[in-house]
């Protein structure tokens, strides 16, 4: 599946936010929304008021540019969440939760989505004993995430995952074995970024 291969930081500035994409660099003070909290390119700093439909458009590339995601895929992940039962925003956010890029993310065995996405398709991790290598893989509820026997001596994931502090409550972790569980699906209230989802499904309702 294609994917952005820009800079990484001009997606931020872009969104007038840290969308953190760059892992460590963005906990730091070479972050570039910090250094130039202005949209990039000749009219960055003359943006004027957005109208309601640029508010929308703006809300729904963050949401892609957070997840890593290309157009094509994002909006097939919207008609799967429209199909579904219950609130399509919040459908939404929860199925982009369960790829598996993002889980590897948040069980802390990467430091950006980025990188897990480069971690999965480099073949680290196992679902429940068996090898994928599909970072859109969706996890289910009981998924257990492991990173495989040949790459747990890196010393890099152990550090990493013994470093994470905010793994959420859907996933549990175990830093000692390398591998995470999923306990439940995410609710909208385990999801911590700040995406104005009603704002994406109104773009595309129009
Ligand atoms: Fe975004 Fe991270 Fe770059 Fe800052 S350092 S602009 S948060 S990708």
């Amino acid at each position: 599946m294609a994917r952005y291969t820009g800079p990484s930081c001009r997606l931020c500035r872009r969104e007038g936010q840290k969308l953190y994409l760059k892992g460590e660099r963005c906990y730091s003070d070479k972050c570039a929304v910090s250094r130039r909290a202005y949209a990039p390119g000749q009219h960055g700093q003359g943006r004027k008021k957005l109208s309601n439909y640029g508010l929308q458009l703006r809300e729904k590339q963050k949401a892609k540019r957070y997840y890593g995601l290309l157009e094509t895929q994002f909006r097939t992940y919207f008609e799967k969440a429209e199909k579904m039962q219950g609130i399509t925003g919040e459908n939404l956010l929860s199925i982009l939760e369960t790829r598996l890029d993002n889980v590897v993310y948040r069980m802390g065995f990467a430091a950006s989505r980025k990188e897990a996405r480069q971690l999965v398709r480099h073949g680290h991790f196992t679902v429940n004993g068996k090898k994928v290598d599909i970072p859109s893989f969706l996890v289910s509820v009981g998924d257990v995430i492991k990173v495989r026997e040949k790459s747990a001596k890196s010393p890099k994931f152990k550090a990493m995952t013994e470093a994470a502090t905010n793994v959420p409550k859907w996933v549990e972790v175990n830093a000692e074995s390398l591998e995470g569980k999923v306990v439940s699906l995410p609710t909208r209230e385990d999801i911590d970024i700040p995406i104005a989802e009603h704002l994406i499904v109104e773009l595309y309702s129009r």
